[in-house]
């Protein structure tokens, strides 16, 4: 479903991802662990072209996000057309990054609306379906700063689910909680994996990571140094980056 091909990426001739080999099945729920500075965040951008590439290609579902290929070379998209193809994708940030001015519903709303997608009436119905998935049906007329961090964590996941993605992808969903908020954000991520929705995770939860992943990705120095399953990733790891990183955080 996600195909990641060699790609490279550079801030100011520091190469941050330097020729990442990733696919992502359908249904599959896929870890990405490294330390701090691995490149996590700037893999998961590529995905949905929030950050471009230097080298390589991503595709979902067969379809270039944030490029066309013209004569051979890749060429970046007009906005819109990013924003078209985007949709398939969704995000969850680490700091919710809800719109502040927007109530929870509203919030859900949004995209399915600006896309076009659906009608006012059909967007409103599917967000409180969506709100009511996630816990938080009585919620809806809530602003952010009304809700815990738990609280606007669901709102974000449900506002990611409102397009209909065909994968969604989290970066430290959990990180900037409450230890006791973690939970209530882990059962729904827990239950979209149970559904078969295509995930790609990264975060510091290694017990959640076992629990519910199908694959574990190490990345260390913007490479893929070592992935499998679970049970072998994370309990016998092959490469000593892998070891010590586990070490350090189990
Ligand atoms: P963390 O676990 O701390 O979130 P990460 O694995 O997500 O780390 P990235 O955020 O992908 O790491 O960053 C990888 C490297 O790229 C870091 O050295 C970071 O400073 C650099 N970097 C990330 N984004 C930018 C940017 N927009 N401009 C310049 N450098 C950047
Ligand atoms: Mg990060």
């Amino acid at each position: 479903l996600v195909e990641i091909h060699d790609v490279h990426k550079s801030y100011g001739g520091h190469e941050v991802l330097r020729g990442i080999d990733l696919t992502i099945q359908p249904g599959e729920v896929v870890a990405v662990l490294g330390p701090s500075g691995s490149g996590k965040s700037t893999l998961l951008r590529t995905i949905n072209h929030l950050e471009g590439i230097d080298r390589g290609s991503v595709t979902v579902d067969g379809q270039l996000i944030g490029y066309e290929l013209r004569g051979g070379r890749l060429h970046e998209l007009r906005e819109r057309e990013i924003l078209r193809r985007r949709t398939q994708i969704g995000i969850v940030f680490q700091n919710f990054n809800l719109f502040p001015h927007l109530t929870a519903l509203e919030n859900v709303t949004e995209a399915p609306i600006a896309t076009g997608a659906l009608s006012k009436e059909d967007a409103h119905e599917l967000a409180l379906g969506l709100l009511a998935r996630v816990g938080l049906a009585e919620k809806a007329d809530q602003y952010p700063r009304q809700l815990s961090g738990g609280q606007q964590q669901r709102v974000a996941i449900a506002r990611a689910l409102a397009l209909k993605p065909k994968v969604i992808l989290f970066d430290e969903p959990t990180s900037a909680l409450d230890p006791e908020l973690v939970g209530e954000v882990l059962d729904v991520i827990r239950d979209l994996a149970q559904l078969g929705t295509t995930l790609v995770i990264v975060t510091h939860e290694i017990g959640f990571a076992r629990e519910v992943a199908d694959r574990v990705v190490f990345v260390d120095g913007g490479v893929i140094v070592e992935q499998g399953p679970p049970s072998q990733v994370l309990v016998a790891p092959e490469h000593p980056r892998t070891r010590e990183f586990l070490a350090k955080v189990l």
